[in-house]
């Protein structure tokens, strides 16, 4: 019988009692694997209860006991790091290295959080008036959680619990429905280190788990990671409740390819950022922006490029994409696809009819490239989430950040070019979160914050480093005067 997994709630796996499961399935071969439980609000509130009586011990554990079970998680991590993988893609579809790339930053979040006691440091004043100073401490508030996506579930949920638990808070857990497996084999992993019972907590489900999350009086603020309509409805909902939020939404990437840009460096950057993760990154190049004289060479640079790009099982070693997380994101790029021929644009390469040997089942969908793409298609302005990129000539830099500007989304953007002038205005004009120069896919690492603008990112201080510390602490300020 396929299984049904666990939520993990005080140092225990627990069997949801739910009545509603979801399937997992490995997107490669449509298989049923797993299946999910929709936990009751009475199972959440189970989780928040344990976390919130392991809350008051965790606080007054020292510092540098708490980054020890971090630095032994790590370890541990790293010590399973091929399983944790293949996990990974056998329940999300990524090619195999993909999957590597992301639990390097995995572990990557989790080393970055152990410089804690450092970053949770507060300051002092001496003498703000006669013999009286002042102090600030950084103090843990209580339990936090986060609700995250399907396209990351080895990773996004570590650019939020290290920070929480390494600044003495404690944590739950709500992973995507979709694929809880990794999920899973991390709390096995980090149940065997011997982290104390209630200090990190995981419950699976859907609506009514991350409700009540939001909902119970014993909980501080929420990390929430997914599409913008979801993250929006939560974030007011967090509002209403007076606590602490971080939103991060849907996007859609501009990359601005300049005349003067190095073509030959700049295609396999492009390539990446568009069909990496077969296009389901939250950084994913969305449209590319050809500027004046580059269009033609750039076009049919992308066009070759993506011919040779190898599709199949990301099991197997040397594949570069592998399938559509789900039967639900493959159709909603199809009707994507469908809709940039119905308003126009070119089809130059169709990876609509793509088949992989030995996969039949599988949500696979190739390479797709559109020529003559108008800044206002549907395909230029809303998420795709697949492999597929719309190219669109503009005349100059300018009418570049306008198109950009039109969008609602300001996740990330990037501009290849040669030249320093157009880099740096570009960096100080163009509202994105997260901007590279020269660089396809602008990720930044765990000591940075993951940034976001407009309708990406919905708070003001965001995951990983001192953003994530000042998230998850209160600025107490203590003035001194002794008699
Ligand atoms: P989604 O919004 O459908 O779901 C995200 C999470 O919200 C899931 O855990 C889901 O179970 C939960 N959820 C859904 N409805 C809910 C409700 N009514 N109440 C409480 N919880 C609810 O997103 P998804 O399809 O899993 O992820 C894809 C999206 O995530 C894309 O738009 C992508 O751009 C975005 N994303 C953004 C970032 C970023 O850093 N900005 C990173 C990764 C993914």
């Amino acid at each position: 019988m396929t299984e049904l997994v666990k939520n993990y709630i005080n140092g225990k796996w627990v069997e949801s009692k739910a009545k509603e499961t979801s399937d997992v399935i490995n997107p490669a071969t449509g298989e049923v694997i797993a299946k999910t439980p929709m936990s009751t609000a009475e199972e959440t509130q189970d989780a928040i209860n344990a976390a919130n009586a392991a809350f008051r011990r965790w606080r007054a554990t020292p510092a540098m006991t708490r980054v020890r079970y971090l630095n032994r998680i790590r370890d541990a991590f790293e010590d399973n790091f091929e399983e944790l993988c293949k996990i990974l893609t056998t329940e999300q579809g990524k090619a195999i290295d993909e999957s590597r790339g992301e639990y390097r930053r995995t572990i990557e979040n989790i080393e970055c959080a152990t410089a804690i006691p450092s970053l949770q440091m507060g300051y002092n004043a001496e003498d703000i008036a006669a013999g009286i100073d002042e102090q600030v401490i950084k103090q843990p508030l209580g339990v936090f959680f986060c609700i995250a996506p399907f396209n990351f579930p080895g990773m996004v949920p570590t650019w939020f619990w290290p920070f929480a638990i390494g600044t003495g808070n404690t944590y739950i857990v709500k992973p995507s429905p979709q694929v809880p497996l990794s999920q899973v084999r991390q709390f096995e992993i980090i149940h065997e280190i011997g982290l104390p019972k209630g200090v990190l907590n995981m419950v699976h489900g859907g609506p009514v788990a991350g409700t009540t999350l939001i909902e119970s009086p014993d909980t501080i603020g929420m990390s929430f990671v997914g599409s913008t309509k979801v993250g929006k409805l939560l974030y007011k909902k967090v509002g209403e409740f007076g606590k602490r939020a971080q939103v991060q939404g849907g996007a859609k990437n501009f990359l601005t390819v300049m005349p003067d840009a190095n073509l030959e460096k700049s295609v396999p950057a492009i390539i990446t950022s568009f069909y990496g993760c077969a296009g389901q990154r939250c950084l994913a190049g969305g449209v590319l922006l050809a500027v004046g004289d580059i269009y033609e060479p750039l076009r049919d640079a992308v066009v070759d490029a993506s011919k040779q790009l190898s599709v199949g099982n990301g099991l197997e070693e040397g594949v570069q994409m592998g399938p559509l997380a789900s039967k639900h994101g493959m159709d909603n790029v199809l009707k994507m696809i469908d809709s940039g021929v119905k308003e126009g644009a070119e089809l130059l390469l169709d990876g609509r009819s793509i088949e992989v040997p030995g996969s039949p089942n599988g949500f696979f969908i190739g390479p797709t490239v559109f020529d003559k793409v108008s800044p206002t298609m549907t395909i230029a302005t809303e998420e795709i989430f697949g492999p597929v990129i719309p190219i669109v000539h503009v005349k100059d830099l300018d009418e570049a950040i306008d198109i950009i500007h039109a969008c609602r989304y300001g996740n990330a953007s990037s501009v290849f070019t040669s030249s320093g002038k157009v880099a740096r205005e570009y960096s100080y004009r163009v509202m994105a979160g997260n901007i590279g120069i020269n660089i396809g896919v602008a990720a930044p690492i765990a000591t940075f914050p993951f940034s976001g603008m407009k309708d990406s990112f919905l708070g003001d201080l965001h995951g990983q480093g001192q953003d994530a510390v000042d998230f998850f602490t209160e600025n107490k300020v203590v003035i001194t005067r002794w008699f």
